[in-house]
């Protein structure tokens, strides 16, 4: 079993404080996602603004009981973002910040680059975007089609990206395109959204409303020299190996959010039915002996990631029970509150949604199971 040191269980109790806060707007959030624009006060909004940030870009790092906190350990972010996920995953999802984006400037960019990056995400609060799947290119990202292309000395972008968080409230993100054929043929490149030529677009969803994602245009989008990611890097070790890097990073981190909605499920059932038969306190017990297996798994693949990105069967394992959890257990505390329970208890309603959301976050429990699958094939797996 795996117990936090000092630093991190100061971090984990201030979040737990923040995942209060962040469910006082949770249902308001759902019905309007762009109701984040008057929640950036919220405390966890700083922390999600610098994480994560080498500290040598920060100003001031997140300081908790004087510990530094700047989300630069896949094992610190998970403790984090399950607390603030029982709070809301959706806003978690919708804050601005480096996000997913910043990941892969970690992996791709230069010292330029990122410089260039943070500067403009420390000025003011900064949506930022990952601009990865297509339509009908999801699990299978790498058959992409948007391209970048060289046209009379210029390097154009063209495209469509789909289901792409925040796309429409961003100012600047990553999107990845094929400049040849193959898997060597993917780059990634720096978009600044106001840029003529780019379009995003919300699509209506049903679960984590909050983080609003989005249909991308890119038509003749003019990309400049240096906003091309990983220049100085060997063609194997651009676009699509960036890309896993940062995916790799985060997964913990999207199966700690899942943990973090199944709690969120469970102890609301714990708080508003009181009175339980034998047979639902047996249940309740179950469940939360299956949640804290998960979260094991979960911190187990982060300390992987932290010591290896590359190797990230853990990653997947953790992600695809981790979201599996999310969808029963929310399933299961509907159960508690009978035929109504949806219209009686929105907030389980919004989670059982949420959850949903969840599993197809980086990567579907299917493509997951594929990787642990190969990984036991080649011998790696816990490795
Ligand atoms: C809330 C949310 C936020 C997201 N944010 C982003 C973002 O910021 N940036 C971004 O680029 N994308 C984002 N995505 C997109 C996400 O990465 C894709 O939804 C995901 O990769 C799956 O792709 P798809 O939706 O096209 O489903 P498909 O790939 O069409 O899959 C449909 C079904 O087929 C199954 N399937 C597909 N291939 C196989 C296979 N080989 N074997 C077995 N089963 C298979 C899948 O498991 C799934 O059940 C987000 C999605 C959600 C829901």
């Amino acid at each position: 079993m795996i117990n936090l040191d000092g630093r991190l269980k100061a971090g984990q109790a201030l979040a737990a404080d923040w995942a209060a806060e962040l469910r006082a707007h949770a249902l308001h959030a759902d019905r309007e996602p762009d109701a984040i624009k008057d929640l950036l006060h919220l405390a966890a909004m700083a922390y999600l603004a610098t994480s994560p940030v080498p500290e040598k870009y920060l100003s001031a790092p997140i300081l908790i009981d004087g510990h530094h906190f700047s989300g630069m350990t896949t094992l610190e972010r998970v403790v984090f973002i399950e607390e603030m996920a029982v709070g809301d995953p959706g806003l978690l999802l919708a804050a601005p910040g480096p996000s997913l984006s910043g990941g892969l400037l970690l992996a791709l960019g230069d010292d330029d680059q990122r410089e260039r990056f943070y500067e403009r995400l420390f000025r003011r609060p900064t949506w930022t975007f990952f601009g990865l799947t297509e339509p009908d290119r999801g699990s299978d990202a790498g058959a992409m089609t948007t391209s970048l292309d060289r046209v009379d000395g210029r390097l154009l972008l063209n495209g469509a990206k789909r289901y792409v968080g925040n796309a429409a409230r961003a100012e600047i993100g990553v999107v990845f395109a094929r400049t040849a054929p193959g898997p060597l043929g993917v780059t990634a490149v720096v978009v600044e959204t106001n840029q003529p030529g780019f379009a995003a677009t919300p699509i209506p969803t049903i679960g984590l409303r909050a983080n609003q994602i989005c249909d991308i245009r890119l038509d003749d989008v003019v990309i400049r020299e240096d906003d091309v990611l990983g220049r100085g890097l060997s063609r194997t070790r651009r676009g699509m190996w960036g890309a896993l890097q940062a995916l790799n990073n985060f997964r913990p981190g999207v199966a700690a959010l899942a943990v973090g909605v199944a709690r969120a499920a469970l102890e609301y059932v714990q708080q508003n039915r009181t009175m339980l038969s034998p047979a639902e306190a047996e249940q309740i017990g179950r469940i939360a002996a299956r949640i804290a297996a998960a979260r094991e798994v979960v911190w187990r693949a982060a300390i992987a990631v932290d010591s290896s990105p590359e190797g990230a069967y853990l990653a997947s394992a953790a992600k695809g029970r981790a979201a599996r959890l999310a969808e029963e257990v929310t399933q299961q505390a509907l159960s508690f509150f009978g035929p109504g329970a949806r219209w009686d208890h929105p907030l389980l309603d919004k989670l059982d949604r949420d959850a949903r959301g969840v599993e197809f976050m980086e990567g579907t429990t299917n493509i997951h199971r594929l990787n642990v699958f190969q990984g036991l094939v080649r011998e790696t797996v816990g490795t």
